[in-house]
């Protein structure tokens, strides 16, 4: 082989074109030294973690650098912000740049999965975006946590009921960017719900019925994968109240069960949902 002639990599998305004076650097000083010193270990480590799960592999398979995934990104409209940019920081397996990006461009992105619906290269993009998501909250990193600070109350029914929204949450009082034409409608309401002819909306509450077992085992669930750990990282006050409401419900389905074994208890009293209790 002539001396002036680069081997290619053995994977190739690793192919490091644009900065071939870094061949000599090794893998964990790479680009770190554009960080302030105090982050570059978290950053190395982070970095590490998202290749390292095996849903990476599998979603970043190439990039022709095409802009397909960018021209078609809703958020890049709006935002100093890229899916391809993204990509391209991944293939350089650069870390600085993955490193401001998960701090604060990546929450742009609104999963619409339009990029990945359209990569020639098959690329699960909107999946690496929620990797790095995923990984920020993991990690505690400042930007998750005021991210979802505001989701507080969202988060705090769906890890409890497992829905996004209950009707009381639903109060124009508590949204005045909707104007005052919301709180005038809001008051007609249930008529509205009843000329439309579907069950379900003229009856919303059946939507957010969640029985004292279904609520009990789907907190179950978010403890035991580890769902709660990655809170009590980014919110240690939700952390606390969930899993106080959880020991609560465990202790009355518990309660309830033994009344019932005992044959204390006739099929009438059995409570219908949590709210009942
Ligand atoms: S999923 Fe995110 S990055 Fe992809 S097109 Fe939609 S907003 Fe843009
Ligand atoms: S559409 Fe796919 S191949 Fe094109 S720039 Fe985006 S990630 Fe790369």
């Amino acid at each position: 082989m002539p001396q002036n002639v680069i081997p290619l990599p053995d994977d190739p998305r690793y192919m490091d074109l644009s900065y071939p004076e870094q061949g000599a650097l090794t893998e964990e000083e790479r680009n770190l030294d554009t960080l302030p010193p105090d982050q570059r270990e978290l950053a190395r480590k982070f970095w590490q973690a998202v290749k390292s799960d095996f849903r990476f592999n599998e979603y970043l398979r190439g990039c022709l650098n095409c802009g397909v995934c960018t021209s078609g990104c809703p958020a890049a409209k709006f935002y100093d912000y890229g899916p391809r940019e993204m990509i391209q920081y991944m293939m350089r397996d650069a870390v600085d740049r993955i490193w401001e990006f998960v701090n604060k461009k990546v929450w742009a992105c609104v999963q619409c999965y339009t990029c990945s619906m359209r990569c020639p290269f098959n690329n699960e993009i909107a999946g690496l975006i929620m990797l790095l998501r995923e990984y920020a909250v993991q990690f505690a990193l400042p930007s998750a946590k005021e991210i979802l600070a505001p989701y507080r109350r969202v988060l705090y029914t769906v890890l409890t009921l497992g829905n996004q929204v209950t009707p009381d949450m639903i109060q124009p009082e508590a949204f005045p960017d909707w104007g005052p034409q919301a709180v005038e409608e809001s008051k007609n309401m249930d008529v509205y719900r009843k000329a439309i002819p579907v069950d379900l909306l003229q009856r919303t509450d059946i939507g957010w019925h969640a029985s004292l077992q279904t609520a009990v085992e789907l907190m179950t669930i978010m403890f035991e994968s580890g769902v709660m750990d990655a809170i009590k990282n980014v919110d240690p006050d939700l952390y606390d109240m969930v899993s106080d409401i959880y020991e609560e419900r465990k202790s009355q389905l518990e309660e309830i069960r033994e009344k019932w074994m005992n044959g204390e208890l006739k099929e009438e009293d059995l409570p219908d949902s949590w709210l009942d209790l």
